[in-house]
């Protein structure tokens, strides 16, 4: 069964008594073990797509399946409760805390899950390990370059076992060397077996991915659809 099945799916906003059809009708299966980019412009509705699938919204109407959880029928504890469980968040800005060591900020996740501080600590290392990160484990995020800073991010996200990752533009505050050594260890995560979603709005980003959809005006297209010029069936 997919970790991710969307099916129709709508979210509409009132602004100055127009409304914005922010997705349109969007279905999307997604399988475990998936790298999957979504591509879009500004204002295509990636955000709004990406708060959807983060468990940070629901729904108007139609159906989102978490791991079959039903996202749609949850209470904002249980959701909020979902989104830790099964989320892993990597942010264009990284989002690290800035008073908080690298190893400290991994540890985070795990302290409001109520991991104990011996087991926070052995596997925070481990996961800085994983991103290449040991030896810095003691450094504050202003003493990382901004690389290091997305890979503590990287290891802060994989520390609860989520079932996606799910990186929005990961890339975007990051030099095109940088970017590039990123989206090599997300390819590796992906073959250690972790499902990633990737939200950007350039091609070439998305190019990394194994599978691609893009979102134009809240419509969702299979392998890029009308963003290279091919149209909708
Ligand atoms: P969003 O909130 O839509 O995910 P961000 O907060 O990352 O976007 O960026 C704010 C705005 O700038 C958005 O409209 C986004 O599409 C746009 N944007 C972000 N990065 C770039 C970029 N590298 N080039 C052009 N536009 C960008
Ligand atoms: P993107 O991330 O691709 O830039 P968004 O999901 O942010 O796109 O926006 C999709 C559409 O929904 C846009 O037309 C935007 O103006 C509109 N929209 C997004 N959030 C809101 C909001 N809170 N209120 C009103 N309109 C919104």
């Amino acid at each position: 069964t997919p970790i991710i099945e969307i099916n129709n799916i709508r979210k509409t906003y009132e602004l100055g008594g127009e409304t914005v059809h922010a997705l349109n009708d969007v279905s999307l299966e997604i399988q475990k073990g998936e790298f999957l980019a979504i591509i879009g412009p500004s204002g295509s509705g990636k955000s709004t797509l990406m708060n959807m699938l983060g468990c940070l919204d629901r729904p108007d109407t139609g159906t989102y399946l978490l791991d079959g959880n039903d996202i749609g029928k949850m209470n904002d504890n249980k959701l909020a409760m979902i989104r830790n469980q099964k989320i892993g968040f990597i942010f264009q800005n990284f989002n690290l805390l800035t008073k908080l060591t690298a190893l400290e900020n991994v540890e985070l996740p795990m302290l409001y899950a109520g991991v104990t501080a011996n087991e926070r600590r052995e596997r925070a290392l481990e996961g800085l390990d994983k991103v290449g990160l040991k030896e810095r484990a003691g450094h504050l995020p202003t003493q990382l370059s901004g690389g290091q800073q997305q890979r503590v991010a990287i290891a802060r996200a994989l520390v609860g076992q989520p079932a996606i990752l799910l990186a929005d533009e990961p890339t975007g505050a990051l030099d095109s060397k940088t970017s590039k050594e990123i989206l090599t260890m997300m390819k590796e995560l992906n073959e250690m077996g972790h499902t990633i979603i990737l939200i950007t709005h350039d091609l070439e980003i998305a190019k990394q991915a194994k599978r691609m959809v893009s979102i134009q005006d809240g419509q969702l297209f299979e392998n890029g659809g009308v963003l290279l010029g091919h149209h909708s069936v």
